[in-house]
């Protein structure tokens, strides 16, 4: 007899169908042997359905989504957003390529991160890019030099740091006094008096990232009152903005957490925003995590069981060096078994990965009924596993697919040793 279908708890394009897990239409067991394994997979309908419900609480305002590509930069992802008509959050020179190698509208790339090379602001000058996030007052006048250089005006927004608590991990949270990020809300008029007197920039805007993976909207809240006001002592000075950047940070649901919808998030911010007075400018939201976390699931197979007086290990194929979360955050990530018509009882296992250190886990303490031979799907892996990947140990980073309804494209062939040992010699 059929067991109903039921979509896993957070992922709705993932589901059971006879015990087995399907992503879409796809079934990640013949994926897997089409594949191999590790696999990355990512459903194009949930990061549709996610930036739909941004597209839904900014319905009839002059607003712009960037996708902040770090979260996962592989070109197959991008393309989905760039047809969708997303701008692009990019950090580096090379997240740059990549958005224009999708064919990404400059005029709606924003350039953050607080060290950008003279060098990548050329290139960003070159590309005509939208705007430049500016982190600190030095790279004020350097962004002004460069730009001079080449005849030009960089368009710029200077990224506040609101000190407020996102209340997540503090590897995650960016927007509080201690971190690197951004100009200290005291110093903000201060920078933007200087900005405004440098005859290579053009002030365009304001910006501010809190962190990530936030659940809450009080912090989305706090920040954007701070930033309102200087928002309005800016204006005040005589420097009008045209647009108002409120970051990213958008959690995801990896183990029952509950953030707010993003259209509800943003029905409640827009209110205030226009109970304010600063209905009309322009929005610019980041979102990365919350546009592709919950899209993707990294598929593993279970290299060894071994029993042990303290624990039990499950070892798999997968390891840290595909999916860093755990290793840098303490991060959880749901993980099941493929196939669960596994007759027995389950063990419980700390799920681990080949490579030679402790901290390669992926899971401690799971309940599962596998053997050697097995597939597991470890979950919520669309953001900050593969653009995080490494080749540590000399592990070949793993495929991807990109899943939309029955029809899975490997958008990333499974790297080579060769590919590895491209770029090396010997030396004399
Ligand atoms: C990382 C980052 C984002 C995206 O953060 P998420 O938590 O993935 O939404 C947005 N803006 C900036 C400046 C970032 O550094």
């Amino acid at each position: 007899m059929s067991k109903p279908d039921h979509a896993l708890p957070g992922e709705p394009h993932v589901a059971r169908r006879d015990g087995q897990l399907w992503m879409e239409g796809a079934s990640l067991q013949a994926l897997a042997r089409e594949h191999g394994t590790p696999l990355f997979a990512y459903s194009r309908q949930w990061m549709l359905d996610a930036l739909a419900a941004y597209q839904r609480g900014f319905a009839g305002r002059d607003a712009l989504v960037c996708y902040a590509m770090k979260a996962n930069s592989s070109l197959g992802i991008l393309n989905v957003f760039a047809q969708a008509g997303c701008g692009f959050d990019i950090v580096s020179g090379g997240e740059l390529e990549r958005a224009l190698a999708v064919g990404a509208d400059p005029a709606k790339i924003i350039f953050s991160g607080v060290g950008k090379t003279r060098a990548e602001m050329r290139q960003a000058l070159s590309a005509s890019i939208g705007c430049f996030n500016v982190e600190s007052e030095e790279e004020l006048d350097v962004l002004n030099e460069v730009a001079l250089a080449q005849g030009q005006r960089a368009k710029v927004s200077i990224r506040i740091n609101p000190d407020v608590d996102p209340k997540t991990h503090p590897y995650i949270s960016t927007g509080l006094k201690g971190n690197k990020f951004g100009i200290a809300h005291s110093r903000a008029l201060h920078a933007y008096r200087h900005a405004a007197s440098l005859p290579g920039l053009d002030v365009k805007g304001i910006d501010c990232h809190i962190g990530s993976q936030i659940t809450e909207t009080a912090p989305y809240l706090d920040a954007m009152e701070r930033v309102l006001d200087l928002v309005e002592s800016i204006e005040a000075a005589g420097i009008p903005l045209s647009h108002i950047d409120f970051g990213g940070g958008l959690g995801i649901d990896y183990n029952g957490d509950t953030p707010p919808a993003a259209d509800d998030l943003w029905r409640q911010l827009l209110a205030r925003l226009d109970a304010r007075g600063f209905g009309d400018r322009k929005l610019i939201i980041e979102p990365g995590r919350s546009l592709v976390g919950n899209a993707g699931v990294c598929v593993t197979e279970v290299l060894f069981t071994k029993p042990g007086e303290d624990r039990n290990f499950c070892i798999v194929d997968a390891a840290m060096n595909d999916l860093p979360r755990p290793a840098m955050y303490q991060a959880f990530h749901r993980i099941e078994a493929v196939d669960a018509n596994r007759e027995g009882a389950p063990l419980r296992y700390d799920v681990v990965g080949p490579v030679c250190e402790s901290g390669d886990w992926i899971g401690r303490d799971r309940d599962l009924n596998v053997r050697a031979g097995d597939l597991l799907a470890v979950l919520s892996a669309g953001a900050y596993c593969m653009s995080m990947a490494s080749n540590y140990n000399t592990r070949n980073r793993a495929a991807e697919v990109l899943v939309g309804g029955e029809k899975a494209t490997l958008i990333r062939k499974r790297e080579t040793i060769a590919d590895q040992l491209r770029s090396e010699s010997v030396g004399d």
